[in-house]
C-alpha cells in the first residue's frame, strides 16, 4: 500500500563544528519520502522553484517517489539554514527563507486522493489539513509538527489534531502543548485533543508511544559519531508510516515495528549531512540494524 508525504521540500544549509554544507537536499518532506521509500511506493506533495537543482529531482527518481504533486513554480526553493552546537543537540535556526512556499497551495492530483497512509510532515498545519481535505477516507494518517506552529498556529493545529490518527512530535513540544512536565502525562493529555496514538521523540533517548493498548518504548540505535542530525526526526516517522503500510494486523504491533525501523533509518541519517547518507544506504543494512537493535533492547 502506499504513503502519502507532505511537508517541506527545502534546501538546507547546515554547518556543525566541523563542516559548513550549503543548499543540500532538504525539507521535511524529502527526509521522511526517501525513508518511506525503503519500504512502500510513495507519493510527493510539495513545491519547489526552478534553482531547485536538477540532481535533487532525480534523487527523488531514483527512490521510485511518484513527483506527479511536486509543484515546480517560478521563484526561489524553501531554504533553512542551521548550525549545530559541540555536542550536536542544540541547533540553531540561521535563516527561514520561505520562497515559493509563502503562496504554497497543495493541490492534490487525482491519483493521489485514495492514498490509504498519509503523513503530514512538518509544515503550517493549515496547509496539512488542507491536504486531509482533499483525501478519501485515508486508512491512517499522521502528524508531525514543530515549535514553530506551537508558537504561531495553534488553533489551526488543535483543528488539524481532530482530525488524525497519530501525532508524532519531540519531548520539549508535548511540554509546550500541554503545559506539562513529565511526558508521559503528556501524552495522555494529547489524547484528548483527538489522536488516538501519540509518539513522543526524545533524540538520542528514542521515543515513547501511548495508545489504547498501552505504552511501548523504542531505544534509538547508538551511534558513535554523529555527523548531522537535520532531518533525523523526518527519517524516523518516513520511515515508521512506510513500514505501517506493509504490515498486517494490529495497528499497535505494526507501530511498533515502524517506530524500530524508524529509528534504524534515522540512525542513518545522522551519519552523514543532509540526506547523503540515507540515500546510499540498502535495504538489507537497514534490517540489519533492526536486528542488532533488537539484541541490544532485549531484556
Ligand atoms: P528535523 O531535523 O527533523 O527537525 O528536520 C529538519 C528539516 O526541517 C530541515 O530539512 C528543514 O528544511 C525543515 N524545516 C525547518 N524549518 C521548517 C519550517 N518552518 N517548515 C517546514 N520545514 C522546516
Amino acid at each position: 500500500m502506499s504513503v502519502l508525504v507532505v511537508g517541506s521540500t527545502a534546501l538546507d544549509s547546515i554547518k556543525t563544528p566541523k563542516a559548513e554544507n550549503p543548499r543540500l537536499l532538504g525539507g521535511s518532506a524529502s527526509h521522511a519520502a526517501v525513508a518511506a521509500s525503503f519500504f512502500a511506493p510513495v507519493k510527493l506533495v510539495g513545491v519547489v522553484g526552478d534553482d531547485f537543482p536538477r540532481p535533487y529531482v532525480q534523487l527523488y527518481e531514483r527512490h521510485g517517489i511518484d513527483l506527479a504533486g511536486l509543484q515546480r513554480v517560478t521563484g526561489q526553493t524553501f531554504h533553512w539554514a542551521g548550525e549545530y552546537e559541540v555536542n550536536m543537540n542544540n541547533r540553531r535556526t540561521l535563516t527561514t527563507e520561505l520562497g515559493v512556499f509563502a503562496d504554497f497551495n497543495p493541490v492534490l492530483p487525482d491519483a493521489y486522493r485514495r492514498t490509504p497512509y498519509v503523513l503530514l510532515a512538518n509544515i503550517a498545519p493549515s496547509l496539512q489539513s488542507h491536504v486531509l481535505d482533499q483525501m478519501q477516507r485515508p486508512r491512517f494518517v499522521i502528524a508531525d509538527t514543530m515549535d514553530l506552529w506551537l508558537n504561531i498556529a495553534l488553533d489551526d493545529l488543535l483543528e488539524l489534531l481532530k482530525r488524525v490518527d497519530a501525532l508524532v512530535l519531540n519531548d520539549s513540544e508535548a511540554r509546550q502543548l500541554t503545559g506539562e512536565d513529565n511526558v508521559v502525562v503528556a501524552a495522555r493529555r494529547i489524547h484528548q485533543l483527538g489522536p488516538r496514538y501519540v509518539i513522543v521523540k526524545k533524540g538520542e533517548h528514542g521515543s515513547l508511544l501511548s495508545g489504547p493498548e498501552g505504552r511501548f518504548i523504542c531505544p534509538a540505535y547508538p551511534l558513535e559519531k554523529v555527523v548531522d542530525p537535520t532531518g533525523a526526526g523526518d527519517s524516523f516517522v518516513g520511515g515508521l508510516i512506510g513500514c505501517l503500510a506493509t504490515a498486517r494486523g494490529s495497528v499497535e504491533k505494526a507501530l511498533r515495528r515502524g517506530m524500530v525501523h524508524g529509528s534504524v533509518v534515522a540512525s542513518f541519517c545522522c551519519e552523514g549531512f543532509g540526506l547523503k547518507r540515507t540515500t546510499k544506504v540498502t535495504r538489507d543494512e537497514i534490517e540489519d540494524r533492526v536486528a542488532r537493535l533488537q539484541a541490544m533492547a532485549r531484556i
